[in-house]
């Protein structure tokens, strides 16, 4: 653990280590006015209460548990607003796992194992995306697991992104540069074709993409669906891999995914009490990197894309300090207009609006954004972060592209 996360957090008598940033509560209440749940739910107590003023009393009595603590989505946008630096969405998180009925959920389990999840319908994805797009499935679903029947679930690729890698992974070692990418599961198992165009914008920049010996999900769902020591071993082997990979020659690890992302890099330490110190630095979101080298020259060549598109900001790209990478990379591309969505969160918050109790919380946090991307005239709406397409998807009439796709589509 850093000295930094040493100074940061401490144990209480049961031998719990806890987050000691509430400690720098100032009362101010920024955060209360960013929370997207307390703007829906009356009966959410918001970050500042759930947060730091909880926990003063939770260190005292686990009784002080607040149930409406489970309604809170992680989207740490009360952090971006505090200007004293509480963690408020770690503490919240923490007390969850720590004080809450952690007892074992089916549902939890599968939404949160993703890659497992990825590896059982291995071979079977066109079944499997049939029968979680009928009714009746989606009903026992819902009656059985507790999985909102009205979710759309993700289509699972039929072939992963790591097998269709095998077919170009010889051109890529002839590359004198080589860059690591961290596919995650969603690449791996939804959507291979993001992680080629990756690779393909890459190439043109003369940058070869080698895959790491082995990875697992970052840990992110886990956490959110009570899961942490399952999260630290992944963490421990990301970072193991990450290492072994600086090592061998490569600039860094890169992340297509904003949220997979802020974790490897922003999270690790103070969310899981992993030290990523050696390999921090070299840890980057695709958008940032790309943002960098273009800065540096390193531009490929580009062709008009002639199309209007809507730009939505996911809240983990927001607290990662991250959007105007992608924007500034967006605004490189020729022929491209670009409006920039009014964004708050999108409601989705990864699993969380998969759960029954969530859905109507989930799609009311999310309207505003339905709205104005209803009502903007733009041919696709873009965005960083896979589970805010989905939402987008699911809940209005336009198809969701990242920026890398739009970058390869203006590839000459
Ligand atoms: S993480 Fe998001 S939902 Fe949770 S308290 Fe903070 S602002 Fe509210
Ligand atoms: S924004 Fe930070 S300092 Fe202000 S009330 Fe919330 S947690 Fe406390």
């Amino acid at each position: 653990m850093s000295l930094f996360a040493i100074l940061k957090s401490t144990e209480n008598k049961s031998g719990h280590s806890f987050d000691r940033s509430f400690d720098q509560c100032l009362k101010c209440t920024a955060c209360a006015s960013q929370c997207p749940v307390a703007a829906v739910r009356p009966d959410y107590p918001g970050p500042k209460q759930c947060g730091p003023d909880g926990e003063r009393l939770r260190l005292k009595s686990s009784e002080f548990l607040d149930e409406a603590l489970k309604y809170c989505t992680s989207c740490k946008r009360c952090e971006v607003a505090c200007p004293s630096d509480v963690r408020i969405s770690d503490i919240i998180a923490t007390a969850r796992s720590k004080y809450g009925n952690n007892s074992f959920k089916i549902r939890e389990f599968m939404l949160s194992h993703t890659d497992l999840m990825g590896t059982l319908t291995r071979g079977s994805a066109p079944l499997v995306n049939k029968m979680t797009a009928i009714k009746p499935v989606r009903l026992v679903m819902d009656k059985a697991l507790g999985i909102d029947r009205r979710r759309t679930f993700p289509a699972y690729a039929k072939t992963s992104f790591r097998r269709q890698y095998q077919n170009v992974a010889e051109q890529q070692a002839q590359f004198a540069r080589q860059i690591s990418y961290f596919h995650g599961c969603y690449v791996n198992y939804n959507d291979p074709e993001l992680g080629m165009d990756l690779i393909r914008v890459l190439n043109a920049m003369n940058i070869g993409v080698r895959l790491l010996n082995k990875e697992k999900c970052c840990g992110v769902p886990l956490v959110a669906n009570g899961f942490p020591d399952k999260a630290r071993a992944n963490a421990r082997l990301n970072l193991a891999n990450f290492e072994q990979a600086m090592a061998d020659g490569s600039e860094g690890i890169i992340s297509s995914s904003s949220s997979c992302a802020l974790m490897l890099k922003d999270e690790y330490p103070h969310a899981l009490g992993i030290d990523n110190s050696k390999v921090k630095s070299g840890i980057n979101f695709i958008t940032r990197f790309l943002a960098n080298e273009f800065a540096a020259g390193n531009k490929p060549e580009m062709t008009p894309v002639n199309l209007k598109v809507a730009y939505h900001s996911p809240c983990h790209l927001i607290k990662a300090g991250g959007v105007l990478h992608t924007l500034n990379l967006l605004w490189e591309i020729p022929g491209l207009e670009l409006q920039q969505l009014n964004s708050n969160c999108c409601g989705i918050a990864g699993t969380y609006g998969f759960k029954k109790e969530n859905y109507e919380t989930s799609q009311a946090i999310g309207s505003p954004l339905f709205r104005q991307i209803e009502e903007s005239d733009a041919d696709y709406v873009v965005t960083d972060c896979e589970t805010c397409k989905m939402q987008v998807e699911m809940s209005t009439s336009k198809q969701v592209l990242h920026p890398l796709t739009l970058l390869r589509m203006a590839l000459v």
